[in-house]
């Protein structure tokens, strides 16, 4: 079955599944292969739970009698060419966003911006990987007006190959950091990736949204059609930033001579350019600066991301949900800057996947926690562990932990109460859990 012939079915079941224990009536399901697992062994479990069709390339698993299953040479590049066949069919624009840190924030605030004047399709929580980024486009119906796709990278060429799929006529990167170093082996291999974007759009005539308080992106974006953003007077959508308050995010933006104001429910000064695209994209389709404005103020982060929580005993920013040397020190210097009678108390664990430059990322964390006068420090995990190793004065307010559940019985033993935590890691350190016990 080619890959028109796979649509005209597509058509008729548009509701596309890949994991056998979610299997809907209806869906096509597609039998992935995992590092533990072989979606090809549920194939026929997802037939009994309703699918309509089963994509498989074992043909063990297939039942001659059984018009069912589709047989291909590989299920995840059928999936990848289902999803960029359907997405040339809606000629709807999609706007690609990549980066380092804020993807997930930035598309959130412009899909939610862009909802007030169109249908929007975004990618749903974090789903930005080559599996991901298919079922999202997947997703896409003739009554959407215009689609925000995360695309995250982690090797160089993911990029180049989320972008080839999804075809996107306007590009974003947030920023570019140091994150995934195991993958891309250097700074420069991130700004390679990231690049892909920008090199597409720049073969296929697209507009790139580009933050103009980032020299790096403005010198990458240079010679491509570009609409600018920043507190930079250049920019195209130029907001000049009266005040901006790193507890709760607020700030007054001016456009000529109007100042608006906006009070956020996003923790931290860093999300300052996110919320500025979601701004400058609004414009640029035409929504309503009210809409704007409503549709910022009211968006509420979830999942760990710089989230304030209220405890009976403590305020916490949980931030549980990623860790890289650049999203650590903007949330410290946030942190920092938080004014507060409250004891200010950092628990932070491993950024992971630093490769051979880990230990000194680590290092710079530390040095930076020596500058500021934190009352209380707790670090967790091993990369910490051998980063503080040769430190000979350690000092008496920091405590170290090998896992995040030596530091839960620590904190069951010795609770902390009345005090401001900043909570931040690598997702798999599982601080998550730390929240609840504060
Ligand atoms: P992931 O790679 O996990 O998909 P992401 O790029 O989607 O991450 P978010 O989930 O939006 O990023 O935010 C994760 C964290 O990154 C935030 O909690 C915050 O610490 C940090 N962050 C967000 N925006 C910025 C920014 N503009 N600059 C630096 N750090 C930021
Ligand atoms: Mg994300």
């Amino acid at each position: 079955m080619d890959i028109a012939q796979l649509y005209r079915v597509f058509l008729k079941h548009p509701d596309v599944c890949t994991d056998s224990r979610k299997v809907a009536k209806d869906v096509i399901f597609f039998a992935l292969k995992g590092v533990s697992f072989d979606g090809n062994k549920f194939a026929s479990k997802a037939l009994e739970g309703g699918a309509a069709y089963v994509v498989v390339d074992d043909p063990s698993v297939v039942s001659d009698q059984d018009d069912r299953y589709i047989l291909v040479k590989d299920v995840l590049k059928t999936l990848q060419q289902l999803a960029a066949y359907h997405r040339q069919q809606l000629k709807l624009p999609v706007l690609a966003i990549t980066g380092t840190n804020g993807k997930t924030t930035t598309k959130e605030l412009i899909a939610t911006v862009l909802n007030r004047g169109y249908n929007v399709l975004a990618t749903e929580g974090n789903l930005n990987n080559h599996i991901g980024v298919p079922l999202t486009l997947l997703k896409l119906r003739p009554e959407h007006q215009i689609a925000v796709v995360e695309m995250g990278a982690s090797h160089p060429g993911d990029i180049k190959e989320l972008v080839d799929i999804a075809n996107p006529d306007y590009g974003l990167i947030t920023n570019i950091g140091k994150a995934h170093l195991e993958g891309f082996g250097s700074i420069e291999g991130v700004r390679k990736t990231k690049g892909e974007l920008y090199d597409y759009i720049r073969k296929h005539d697209g507009i790139l949204f580009v933050n103009s308080d980032d020299p790096t992106l403005m010198e990458m974006s240079e010679g491509i059609s570009r609409v600018t953003y920043g507190t930079d007077t250049s920019a195209t959508f130029y907001a000049q930033i009266i005040y901006a308050r790193p507890m709760m995010l607020s700030f007054r933006w001016r456009q000529v001579s109007m100042p608006h104001d906006i009070s956020t429910h996003l923790v931290g000064e860093y999300n300052l350019p996110n919320a500025l695209a979601a701004v400058a994209i609004g414009r640029f389709f035409d929504v309503a600066t009210d809409g704007i404005m409503e549709a910022i103020a009211e968006y509420t982060p979830t999942n760990n991301r710089s989230q304030l929580t209220q405890t009976d005993r403590n305020t916490l920013i949980v931030d549980a949900y990623n860790a890289n040397p650049v999203s650590m020190k903007v949330a410290l210097d946030n942190f920092d800057k938080i004014r507060t009678d409250l004891p200010k108390v950092v628990i932070l664990g491993d950024m992971k996947e630093l490769g051979k430059e880990s230990l000194q990322e680590h290092k710079t964390i530390l040095n930076i926690l020596v500058e500021k006068s934190f009352d209380k420090i707790m670090l967790v995990g091993k990369e910490f562990g051998a980063a503080t190793e040769n430190l000979t004065s350690q000092r008496q307010n920091t405590l170290l932990f090998e896992s995040a559940q030596d530091l839960e019985e620590y904190l069951e033993q010795h609770p902390i109460d009345q005090s401001i935590i900043l909570i931040k890691g690598s997702h798999s350190v599982h601080l998550e859990n730390i929240a609840s016990l504060c």
